[in-house]
């Protein structure tokens, strides 16, 4: 484990796999967890929001910093933070522009929604189009940057 955290942030090298799953320790219990397919690659996203994850021996949720990768030690939100603060700053930009627009388009739906003077639900139906016609604007921009963090130990 380097002292930089920017070196720690790395991608695997030509031929080197992707990893599809890792093993986290429950600290309280010892018990041991593979996590794979879409909850490993949330898990490794740390712009996903998760704020726990499930210990498939007690059967139970818990804290993130309840966990530590056992190929590496360093706990889950550690980690994530870590990562995080490594990202591209692409990705944190677009973190923040992506959900501004989303709640701009909500907004102007709720606006041309009230203009039209059919009461509440015409501004629901406003806000539910605006926000979704956002989304789908966003949505190639958002497959461009995407990242898949499994590949960062
Ligand atoms: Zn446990």
């Amino acid at each position: 484990m380097g002292a930089d955290p920017v070196l720690d942030y790395r991608t695997p090298g030509p031929g080197e796999p992707a990893l599809t799953q890792r093993t986290y320790a429950h600290i309280s219990c010892h018990g041991l967890t593979v996590i794979g397919g879409s909850d490993f690659v949330r898990l490794a996203n740390p712009f996903s929001v998760v704020k726990a994850t499930f210990c498939a021996k007690c059967s139970q949720m818990d804290a993130l910093a309840a966990f530590v990768w056992v190929d590496t030690g360093e706990d889950l939100r550690t980690y994530r933070n870590r990562v995080r603060k490594a990202a591209p700053a692409a990705l944190k930009i677009w973190e923040i522009i992506h959900i501004t627009i989303l709640v701009l388009f909500g907004f102007g739906g709720v606006v041309l929604g009230a203009l039209t003077g059919f009461g509440r639900l015409a501004v629901l139906c406003g806000a539910l189009l605006g926000a979704g016609l956002g989304a789908v604007i966003l949505w190639p921009i958002g497959r461009l940057l995407h990242v898949d963090f499994r590949r960062y130990l």
